[in-house]
């Protein structure tokens, strides 16, 4: 910008420049507060198993009730989050929250339910991660089965070292799934290599069904491969009662989407959730 204004300029931003650079600074002040503050709230969004037409459990997302912006979805700071060192700490908020979550339900509901937590890479690879996860299944009397911690592709960049965490968490009886499954570049290299126990089909494949038949054959072929492979799978993001019916037909044993519930803050996800499998018979 500055070049083509001509020499002499030093640098020239842009009204929107100026915008953006100043909405991050104050993104990235705020967020620092935003724990203490109790600003950061957990939705959870209910897993169906469609054969069975029951809950299987719920994924944790993180929200950010932010006092002026108001409420800010993950895309909007986790990158923030990662990239001034706050991550670490919001993971280990989430993580515990959610096991409290998650024992508090078992209590009420009797079921074992699943929650599963999506970490970034950083917090991953962290040094403590494998000691931060005992202690909050530790702390909330949660069985290792019922925690499932999501990673993605880009989690696996470092793949030596994740994947002796992915072995160490599966040691302890931790589900580990890989999220958005499909996106990434090596996704059968790491199926190779790394005891995952489920793929989240990402949503790109399933926004199409059933009228794109190369989707639908792409989800075929995941899920034909993860009953091969023993692995649990889900599918992401079902709106449609068309994509609901395409999965069920292809046989998709857990699904998950705004079709079967939105990620509803902690005081309604329940009810919510139960809500949806009554009605899951004809929705499945
Ligand atoms: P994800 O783990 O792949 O989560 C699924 C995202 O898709 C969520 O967006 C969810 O609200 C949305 N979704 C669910 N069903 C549907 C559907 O039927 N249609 C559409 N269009 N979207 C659907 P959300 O909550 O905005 O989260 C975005 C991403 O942020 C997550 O993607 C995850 O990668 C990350 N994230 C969320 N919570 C956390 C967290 O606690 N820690 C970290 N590190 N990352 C998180
Ligand atoms: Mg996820
Ligand atoms: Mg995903
Ligand atoms: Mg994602």
């Amino acid at each position: 910008e500055a070049k083509r204004q001509g020499k002499g300029r030093i640098c020239v931003y842009t009204s929107d420049m100026t915008d953006t650079v100043r909405t991050r600074l104050n993104l990235e002040q705020c967020l620092h507060h935003a724990l203490e503050r109790q600003e950061l709230e957990l939705y959870y969004q209910p897993v169906f198993d469609l054969a069975e037409g029951s809950l299987v459990g719920f994924e944790a997302l993180i929200r950010w009730n932010h006092p002026v912006s108001g409420l800010l979805l993950p895309d909007q700071f986790i990158r923030i989050a990662e990239e001034c060192g706050l991550i670490q700490s919001i993971g280990s908020w989430v993580l515990d929250s959610a096991l409290q979550q998650l024992s508090q339900w078992s209590e009420t509901t009797g079921t074992t339910l699943v929650m599963a937590v999506n970490v970034s890479p950083k917090q991953f690879l962290q040094d403590d991660f494998l000691t931060l996860v005992e202690a909050a299944l530790r702390r909330w009397q949660v069985p290792a089965h019922q925690l499932e911690i999501e990673i993605t592709e880009s989690t696996l960049q470092d793949f030596q070292r994740s994947r002796g965490i992915v072995s160490a968490l599966r040691g302890l009886g931790v589900r580990v799934a890989i999220d958005d499954f499909g996106t990434g570049y090596s996704s059968l290299a790491l199926l190779k290599h790394l005891p995952v126990s489920r793929i989240k089909i990402d949503r790109s494949f399933i926004l199409a069904l059933p009228d794109n038949k190369r989707d639908l054959g792409l989800v075929s072929v995941m899920l034909k491969m993860a009953s091969s492979l023993e692995l649990q799978v889900t599918a992401e993001g079902v709106e449609t009662r068309q994509q609901a019916e395409a999965l069920q037909q292809l046989g998709c044993p857990t699904v998950q989407g705004f079709y079967y519930g939105y990620p509803l803050p902690a005081a309604r996800a329940l009810q919510g959730a139960f809500t949806s499998v009554q009605r899951c018979d004809d929705k499945c």
